[in-house]
């Protein structure tokens, strides 16, 4: 069932893998069946280099399983949660990248410092609020997806690719599992740009909304210009 989603679901962990976002076996990416209503997502704690299409696990986006031998990771209510709420997005990806982890652990948004953050987000990436004892304690990793849903209400999922949870890691998502894992890798990227920006100049700031309206929406929405359409 769902033998080339499976294979692109390996694909994606794996690649995390390659880029340096994943150690031992942290991290965990997925992708959405809208057609069949389906999610494939990694299975928990097996080793990367062990893994096989096989090992993917499939559930329903209530996040029963419907095939598989093992058991999903831990965060699949989070991913399904994301793929009820936001329709536009066909592949979720989490890792506890090294910077932009530290973003999320010290609860900070991560300023658009330049044109390569602003050709990928078109404003600081955002950080959730803590998860309250109760959420914690009750359905931790629903309430996971729930807080990062809060804080994108009136957000496009598709113009503001990846999250931070605070106190936790990144979130990331997009059309397909390729372009999530890409946004991964985007803003780990951003958050060492960032970091270092402030190592250099604490007290840089933000490019001006010109400068980040030019970056943006040359590759994003109806005047995009950039690449060979
Ligand atoms: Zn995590």
């Amino acid at each position: 069932m769902l033998e080339q989603l499976r294979a692109e679901v390996l694909e994606g962990n794996l690649e995390l893998v390659r880029r340096g976002l994943v150690i031992y076996t942290f991290g965990n990416a997925s992708a959405v069946s809208r057609a069949e209503g389906l999610c494939v997502i990694k299975p928990s704690g097996v080793p990367y280099d062990k893994m096989t299409p096989a090992d993917m696990v499939i559930t329903d986006l209530e996040g029963r399983i419907v095939e598989g031998k093992m058991k999903p990771s831990t965060d699949l209510d989070t991913h399904v949660a994301l793929y009820r709420a936001f329709p536009g997005i066909g592949g979720i990806v989490h890792t506890h990248s090294r910077n932009a982890t530290s973003w999320a652990q010290a609860a900070r948004e991560i300023p658009c410092f330049g044109t390569t953050h602003a050709d990928y987000f078109h404003g600081p990436v955002p950080v959730t609020d803590p998860l309250t004892p109760e959420e914690i304690d009750s359905g931790y990793e629903a309430s996971t997806g729930v807080a990062i849903i809060r804080r994108m209400q009136g957000m496009d999922p598709l113009a503001c690719p990846a999250i931070l949870v605070a106190g936790h890691a990144p979130f990331c998502w997009g059309k397909s599992i390729r372009d999530a894992v890409h946004a991964a890798v985007i803003v780990e990227e951003l958050a060492m740009m960032a970091l270092q920006t402030l190592a250099i100049n604490p007290d840089a700031r933000p490019i001006s909304q010109a400068l980040r309206d030019k970056h943006h929406f040359r590759k994003h929405g109806p005047a995009a210009t950039y690449g060979q359409k």
